[in-house]
């Protein structure tokens, strides 16, 4: 695929796509949202149902969750972006194949290496095991990891937190602490890793 010129030409072509099973099922495909000069991408696993009928990412109740989580984080919507490892819902919120994550993969690189941010913030096991090959995400959330010159936070998914008070203050705590990391990035200053991956060959 040629490179994608901007944020517009990569949401344009998700609109489209039709390069994995998915298409045929979805209402609506749901590009990344939020702005192109954003220092911190999120990434989840797959749009659900709402996201499906809007064709915009997390605006159900697990994107209240995430939006509460900034909010009180101090971070805007708008300044930052939120995407997904596969664009399209799958059928009854199942979990993304392997194939289906490949296929839909280069959306996701296009997205990160046209924003560039400071750090990715991984919600929860799919982004995690597609991403950094990782998995027991409860293992290995508030850890900072590093992977091919880039850095990520690791953290749940804010769909666990929905009727989860501890997982919701897990949550909002994480989201707070990713907020300060991502602070002292802006400020040029140090971040300990605590986590190397490395690139997958
Ligand atoms: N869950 C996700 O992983 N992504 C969304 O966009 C909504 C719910
Ligand atoms: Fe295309 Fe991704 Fe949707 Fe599959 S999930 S049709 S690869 S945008």
């Amino acid at each position: 695929m040629p490179p994608f010129p901007d944020i517009d030409a990569v949401k344009d072509n998700v609109r489209d796509c039709q390069k994995c099973n998915l298409h045929k099922t979805r209402t609506n495909a749901v590009p990344g949202m939020g702005s192109q000069n954003a220092d911190i991408v999120f990434i989840g696993e797959a749009p659900g149902r709402s996201e499906d009928a809007r064709g915009e990412p997390f605006v159900g109740a697990a994107g209240a969750k995430l939006s509460a989580a900034l909010i009180r984080a101090g971070l805007s919507r708008d300044a930052v972006y939120i995407t997904n490892i596969v664009k399209c819902r799958p059928p009854e919120n199942r979990v993304p194949t392997t194939e289906e994550r490949q296929t839909c993969m280069s959306y996701l690189h296009a997205e990160i290496q046209i924003i560039n941010p400071k750090i990715i913030c991984i919600l929860g096991n799919t982004a995690f095991g597609s991403i950094l090959g990782g998995s027991e995400i409860t293992k290995h959330r508030g850890k900072v990891a590093a992977m091919g010159g880039r850095l990520y936070y690791i953290t749940i998914h804010p769909a666990a937190a929905i009727y989860n008070q501890k997982l919701i203050d897990i949550l909002y705590g994480d989201i707070k602490e990713l907020a300060a990391i991502t602070q002292r990035l802006i400020d040029g200053k140090e971040v300990a890793v605590d986590i190397r991956y490395d690139k997958p060959s």
